[in-house]
């Protein structure tokens, strides 16, 4: 049914069906030209002396006859709209495992890396790029930076900004965070938009699902245009739907929070990887995670790990924490030690006399360093520079 507005209203007779296109054809902005608008005014011959302004001819009815997939074209067109254009700069192991969430969740993904990914990509259903200028030329809503960390600087400062929409959405996805945001904000024009982001996960630990993973963001410059705010949302939308737990907080909290948990895990990791664990008949669980923890930890580049400790200042506090503790427990193991022999050697005699010294715990995380004090207040450890060699290994 068409219907005139000039004649009558819409709503006579609909059909369930045509409600439905009505719903779906809400969806398109009054000033697009609407389908079912036809203005007929420029059919109409001008009078120059008509007193009578005539309104313009329209058809207002959204019930009249359209092509049979017209429908489904809107809700494409819709579906459209939430999905992105992402660049995956850096196409290593992590670039790989992100672009493929995305294509599952419908975003179209470009890639670029040094090395030629081509058929990697094709396989993940992502377009490879081997020249920055021709990815560039696909005007991407958001470029993602997935290098290492050591590269960074340097990829970011190839990318030919001048190729791109001017208010390009620039993300992160690197283990440290005040590092590129600090990059972020000296190599990008303020057109761009910064969003710095750390999944707290890998190929490895997030192979079966996300579910439950923290995902650490900061919106660093958003610029103010709902376009600009709903593609950040859009963006995050990925990660919420695949289950992680959203966690905002500033680039400079979550190095805090990394060098004591990431970092730590990472270089405990590394260390028991050069033990050669192995698995025995007789694993207890505390055994099988410490295997679990190999696997996590090393199948990572060592240029991630060495980014982690040079990357993020409040790495190297923790090593020498570590550093500190295995001192510690050594001296609280020999003390039991020696206490045993002492008995064995001279009896009873010196019972009395002879106290064991007592080790206390580290101060937290972020109190000063100083050395474990024993009960009449004298440090039990010795000075750092007496416990280390002349090369800096344990003495
Ligand atoms: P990675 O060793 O940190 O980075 C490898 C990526 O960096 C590859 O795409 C590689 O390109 C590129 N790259 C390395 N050196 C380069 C150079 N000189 N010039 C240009 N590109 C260079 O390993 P990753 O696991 O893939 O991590 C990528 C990023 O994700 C890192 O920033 C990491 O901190 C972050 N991240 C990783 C994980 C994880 O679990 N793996 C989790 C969260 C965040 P080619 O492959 O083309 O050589």
């Amino acid at each position: 049914m068409i219907t005139f507005s000039s004649v009558q209203p819409t709503t006579a007779t609909q059909t369930p069906a045509t409600t439905s296109a009505a719903a779906v054809a809400s969806l398109i902005p009054h000033h697009n030209s609407h389908p079912h608008q036809l203005s007929f005014s420029s059919f109409a011959p001008h009078h120059p002396h008509s007193h009578r302004r005539r309104r313009p001819l329209s058809v207002r009815a959204i019930d009249a006859a359209q092509p049979y997939d017209y429908e489904a074209h809107l809700v494409h067109r819709f579906t459209q709209s939430t999905k992105l254009k992402i660049a995956v700069v850096g196409f290593g192991n992590f670039g790989q495992f992100l672009a493929k969430a995305f294509v599952r969740q419908g975003h179209t993904v470009y890639a670029h890396s040094r090395s030629n990914y081509h058929s990697i990509a094709q396989s993940i259903g992502a377009a490879f790029f081997s020249d920055l200028h021709d990815l560039c030329e696909q005007h991407p809503d958001v470029i993602l930076i997935c290098t290492s960390i050591l590269s960074t600087e340097t990829v970011l400062k190839a990318i030919p900004l001048q190729r791109l929409r001017r208010n390009t959405l620039f993300v992160d996805v690197l283990s440290v965070k005040e590092f590129p945001k600090n990059i972020f904000l000296q190599v990008l024009p303020n057109h761009f938009d910064i969003l710095c982001t750390h999944p707290m996960f890998g190929p490895e630990s997030g192979k079966h699902s996300w579910q439950n993973l923290p995902f650490v963001f900061d919106k660093v410059r958003i610029g103010n245009e709902d376009s600009r705010v709903s593609r950040v949302e859009t963006f995050l939308d990925v990660f919420k739907k695949e289950g992680c737990t959203m966690v905002e907080m500033t680039c400079t909290e979550h190095d805090k929070y990394a060098a004591g948990s990431q970092f730590i895990t990472h270089t405990m990791g590394r260390i028991l990887e050069k033990l050669q664990l192995e698995s025995t008949p007789i694993n207890t669980r505390g055994y099988e995670t410490l295997l679990n923890l190999v696997e996590n930890t090393a199948s990572d580049s060592f240029d991630l790990y060495y980014g982690l400790f040079m990357y993020n200042k409040n790495a190297m506090e923790q090593l020498e924490r570590l550093d500190l503790a295995f001192e510690s427990l050594k001296k609280e193991l020999f003390g039991h030690l020696h206490e045993v022999l002492r008995k064995q050697l001279f009896g009873k005699s010196e019972e009395s006399g002879f106290r064991r010294p007592m080790l206390s715990k580290l101060p937290k995380n972020g109190t000063p360093l100083l050395p474990p004090q024993s009960e009449n207040g004298t440090p039990l450890l010795p000075a750092k520079s007496e416990s280390l060699g002349d090369n800096g290994n344990l003495g």
